[in-house]
């Protein structure tokens, strides 16, 4: 095992791989930008390194100095989290041409994976339906004719997607040429490549997700679903586990084609394959070869602590659980605290003057902020997770309403009412809910309010 792992990352996310590594007896190395240096992740990691000023590209982003951050403190592995390098397949290599273990899969599956086009063709090979679509990138010249083989309406996506960037609707033929100039110039602004395919625009699916885990002996296992259908611009806003729309038929069949197709992909490490669900049947859109910030909900129902996982399989180490030994155990909800204003999404940077976490049974804060803290302006907006877990979905429910009604984030807007709304819906409660539902909602809302 590791003596000493190098976290390539800052806020909860990093607190969680620190956690993990403390609780393995792995000491810790943080790393951070100037603006970051009053930070939790830098305070509870046994040795820190700055590596930079706060933007991203010169900091969170910089490999080489992470690279040397690793060789001064004498870190044999780096954990990097979700977002920033995660998915990046040259650090994967550099860090392994510097004889330091990446903790995540190889550069090969990171790269295959992170093109959309050639994800697909090789999720495809080995047995994983997919959505109806170009199967490869789409020229301005063909585009007509490929729309109109798929059928109306079409969704033109970003070979290089993520976060929801380069993805526009056409719902008939005339809206075609502009969503289509709209897609590219947006995927240019924000991957430099404006690549673009296109899919059947599914109407009414649900987001669902299979969490795996591979280890180097060839072992794959699934940890059942995560339903992320809770979305404002195709970004996850709440998750749960498992799914409202799922059975447990459904859920073994699914896991089954996701845990064979990645044992002859020779997938290592944790991963998600993500699928829109319509009418019983599952449409493959991305995988992500990383691990995800909805984990805790997939956590709460197995028991399982995904990061330690994570770190064990990059170590070398076998699977300890074969499926057999994977039970699911009640139901867990998800919120993101965002410091944004809860119907705008207007970001909230500022000074965290008040902070009280709920407590009591089943329920889990994961955070990096603290009272006093001010959220810098140059990253994510996210202030903290409240997970919640019980015995069934209907506790469950009850549960986040009393821990919600407990959290008290002050100084600065967060989406904590937009959840203390949620939580009464009938949808919601009756877990009648797609993808489009929340736009829907908060359209609903500002047309009562003008
Ligand atoms: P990104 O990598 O940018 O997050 P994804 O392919 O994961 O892109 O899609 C993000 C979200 O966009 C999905 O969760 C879903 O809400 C929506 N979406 C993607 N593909 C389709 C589709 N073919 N039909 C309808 N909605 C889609």
């Amino acid at each position: 095992m590791f003596e000493k792992v190098l976290i390539a990352n800052r806020g909860e996310i990093a607190l969680r791989i620190i956690r993990a590594c403390r609780e393995m007896g792995i000491s810790t190395v943080a790393i951070h930008s100037t603006a970051d240096s009053n930070a939790m992740h830098v305070r509870m990691a046994d040795e820190s390194v700055c590596i930079g000023p706060p933007a991203i590209p010169q900091s969170y982003l910089n490999i080489p100095a992470i690279i040397a951050a690793c060789e001064i403190t004498g870190a044999e592995a780096i954990h990097p989290g979700y977002g920033f390098l995660s998915e990046n397949a040259r650090f994967a290599e550099i860090v392994k041409e510097h004889g330091i273990t990446f903790i995540g899969p190889t550069s090969e599956h990171i790269r295959m994976m992170g093109d959309k086009i050639t994800a697909i063709q090789a999720v495809k090979a080995v047995g994983i339906p997919t959505v109806p679509g170009s199967g490869g990138a789409v020229e301005d010249k063909d585009a007509a004719q490929v729309a109109a083989r798929i059928g109306y309406p079409v969704l033109i996506k970003a070979t290089a997607g993520g976060g929801g960037r380069g993805m526009r609707v056409a719902q008939t033929a005339a809206d075609l040429a502009l969503a289509l100039s709209t897609a590219r110039a947006e995927a240019k602004a924000a991957f430099g490549n404006d690549q673009v395919y296109m899919e059947k625009y599914l109407q009414k699916p649900r987001h669902i997700e299979i969490q795996v885990l591979a280890d180097s002996q060839g072992h794959v296992i699934h940890l059942g679903e995560r339903d992320c259908s809770l979305q404002r611009r195709h970004q996850k806003v709440w998750e749960e586990a498992g799914s409202p729309a799922l059975n447990a038929q459904q859920r073994n069949d699914i896991g089954r084609v996701v845990t064979k197709a990645l044992s002859k992909l020779g997938y290592l490490g944790a991963g998600t394959i993500e699928f829109l669900f319509e009418d019983g049947e599952f449409y493959f859109i991305e995988m992500n070869t990383r691990l995800q910030v909805e984990h805790p909900v997939t956590e709460a129902i197995t028991g399982i602590d995904i990061v330690r996982e994570q770190i064990r399989i990059a170590a070398g180490g076998a699977l300890e659980l074969h499926q057999s030994d994977v039970t699911f155990s009640g139901h867990a909800i998800e919120c993101r605290i965002n410091a944004e204003n809860p119907f705008t999404f207007q970001p909230s940077p500022g000074t965290i003057t008040q902070f009280h976490v709920p407590g009591g049974l089943g329920v889990r804060f994961d955070s990096a902020v603290y009272s006093g803290y001010r959220i810098p302006p140059y990253y994510d907006s996210m202030a903290g997770k409240l997970i919640v877990h019980a015995r069934n979905r209907n506790e469950c429910l009850l549960r986040l309403r009393r821990a919600l009604d407990e959290l008290v984030v002050g100084g600065i807007e967060t989406t904590i009412p937009l959840f203390q709304h949620l939580v009464r819906e009938k949808d919601i409660i009756d877990g009648e809910y797609n993808i489009h539902w929340l736009e829907q909602y908060l359209a609903r809302l500002k047309a009562e309010k003008t």
